[in-house]
C-alpha cells in the first residue's frame, strides 16, 4: 500500500529512458530497504533498473535464480494520488469506490472475487488504477527476501532481484544488461490468480505491405491509372471473416490482425500483426496474406507491392521447454503453498518472453493482481502472501534438487 501511493507511470510518448523520471523514486526506495534488510550490493542503474543478490547459504551448486518484476504502472489509467483501501474480511457484498461511486467492483462482473471471500482485499478509491500491476510483484519480492534474510537456516542458492522500469510501455527489459545479472534461470512475478503460471506466450510478427498503384492525372487516368488505396480496400476485405482474426478467435488460435492502413492514391502502406503459440504457423498466416495480396494485383500488372516481415517476439515455451525444471520447480512450489496450479497461455508477449531469448528462460508467477490496468483494479492480502510463499518455496526446491558440490577427497 505504500508502494502504489509513489506516482511511477510510464509514458508511452517519452523518447527518455526511464520513460518517466519518477519510476526511479520507488527504484531507490527499493534499494534502500533492501540494504536495510542486509542486501548490501542493492543499487540501482542510470535506467532505474534495481539489481540486488542475496548470497548462497547452500554448499551445494545451485543455478543462480533471479525474480523480477517491474516498477511502473499502466498508462491506461490515472496513476497520480492513488489512494488504496484496505477491506479487511470481505463477505461478498458489493465494494464502492468512495471517491467515484460508480465504480463498483461486484461478483457478477469479477467471479474471482467469489474465492476471496473472507480475505482482506485492497482497491484504489475510484478516481486512478491501484497498480498492484506490479507493485504486487515488487512487495512479494521484497518481502520474500526479507524472509530469506532473516531465516539462515532456509537454504538456497544465489538469488538475483531485477525490477524493471517502463514494462508497460514495452521497454522493459530493453536495457537489461543479462551479464552483469549472472542469474542462470528467472520467474517474473507479474502473473494473476492465485496459483497460475504461465509458460507460453504468442509468437509474434509485424508484416507490412506497401503497395504501388500507377498514378496519371485524373483527367487522363483511363486504362492507365491505378489507385493504391482501392487495392488496398480489396486486401482489407478479402482477409478471412469468420475466423484468424482477434475478433474470432481465442485460447490456443492465431490471427492476422490488420492495425494501421496509410496512404494516398499512388502509395498506401498496410500494418498487420501476425500471432501464433506455434512459431511455424505465423509462416502459414504470412503466406496466406501473401497469396491474398497476390490476387488482388494479378488484375493490374502494372502496380506492386512490397511484403516486409519484422520478427517481434517467440513463444517462450521454445525457451522454457529446453529447462524443464524451471517449469517443474515453479509447479512443485504453487503445490506445496496449498494452490491448485492453473497453467495458462498468454495471448501476447511478455518481459518474461524476451528474458527468455535474451538468454535468462523465465515463466510468469502469479501475484494475486485483478483487473489490471483499470479503477477496479484490486488485490487480496492472502493471495500476496501466497506469493510470498511460492517466491520462498523455489528458492529452497532449487537448492535441494540441487548437486552436492564436489568435496576434495582426503588421502
Ligand atoms: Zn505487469
Amino acid at each position: 500500500m505504500r508502494y502504489v501511493q509513489i506516482d511511477t507511470q510510464s509514458d508511452p510518448l517519452s523518447l527518455t529512458h526511464p520513460s518517466t523520471e519518477k519510476q526511479k523514486d520507488l527504484s531507490l526506495l527499493l534499494v534502500n530497504e533492501l540494504k536495510a534488510i542486509g542486501v548490501s550490493d542493492a543499487h540501482m542503474d542510470e535506467w532505474g533498473y534495481v539489481y540486488a543478490t542475496l548470497p548462497s547459504n547452500s554448499d551445494k551448486q545451485v543455478p543462480v535464480i533471479c525474480f523480477c518484476s517491474h516498477v511502473d504502472t499502466a498508462p491506461d489509467a490515472s496513476g497520480t494520488g492513488i489512494k488504496p483501501i484496505l477491506h479487511r474480511h470481505y463477505k461478498g457484498q458489493e465494494i464502492v469506490l468512495p471517491d467515484d461511486t460508480k465504480q463498483v467492483l461486484r461478483k457478477a462482473d469479477f467471479p474471482y472475487l467469489e474465492k476471496l471471500i473472507g480475505h482482506d482485499i485492497i482497491t484504489a478509491s475510484g478516481k486512478t488504477l491501484l497498480g498492484s500491476d506490479d507493485k504486487s510483484g515488487v512487495a512479494e519480492i521484497i518481502d520474500a527476501a526479507n524472509y530469506l534474510m532473516q531465516y539462515p537456516e532456509v537454504k538456497h542458492g544465489t538469488i538475483k532481484i531485477l525490477f524493471t522500469t517502463d514494462e508497460e510501455v514495452g521497454k522493459g527489459v530493453e536495457k537489461v544488461d543479462i551479464q552483469k545479472l549472472g542469474a542462470d534461470f528467472g520467474y517474473t512475478l507479474d502473473g494473476g490468480e492465485a496459483g497460475s503460471l504461465e509458460d507460453e506466450t504468442f509468437s509474434a510478427d509485424g508484416v507490412q505491405i506497401i503497395i504501388h498503384g500507377v498514378i496519371t492525372h485524373p483527367g487522363h487516368g483511363k486504362g492507365k491509372l491505378v489507385n493504391a488505396l482501392k487495392l488496398a480496400a480489396e486486401i482489407l476485405a478479402k482477409l478471412p471473416k469468420n475466423e484468424l482474426s482477434p475478433e474470432t478467435t481465442d485460447q490456443k488460435q492465431g490471427y492476422i490482425h490488420p492495425t494501421r492502413v496509410e496512404g494516398i492514391a499512388e502509395k498506401c502502406t498496410i500494418d498487420f500483426l501476425i500471432r501464433d503459440f506455434v512459431t511455424a504457423e505465423l509462416k502459414t498466416k504470412k503466406d496466406l496474406l501473401k497469396k491474398i495480396v497476390t490476387s488482388v494485383l494479378q488484375a493490374c500488372p502494372s502496380a506492386s507491392f512490397e511484403f516486409k516481415v519484422t520478427e517481434q517476439y517467440r513463444n517462450m515455451k521454445e525457451v522454457l521447454d529446453e529447462h524443464p525444471q524451471i517449469v517443474e520447480n515453479a509447479k512443485e512450489a504453487i503445490s506445496r503453498s496449498d494452490l491448485v496450479l492453473k497453467m495458462e497461455s498468454i495471448r501476447g508477449g511478455t518481459d518474461g518472453s524476451r528474458l527468455s531469448f535474451m538468454g535468462l528462460p523465465c515463466p510468469n508467477l502469479f501475484t494475486g493482481m485483478q483487473a489490471i490496468h483499470s479503477m477496479l483494479e484490486f488485490i487480496s492480502v492472502q493471495d500476496m502472501n501466497k506469493a510470498v510463499e511460492t517466491i520462498v518455496h523455489v528458492a529452497t526446491i532449487w537448492e535441494e534438487k540441487a548437486q552436492v558440490a564436489a568435496t576434495t577427497s582426503v588421502p
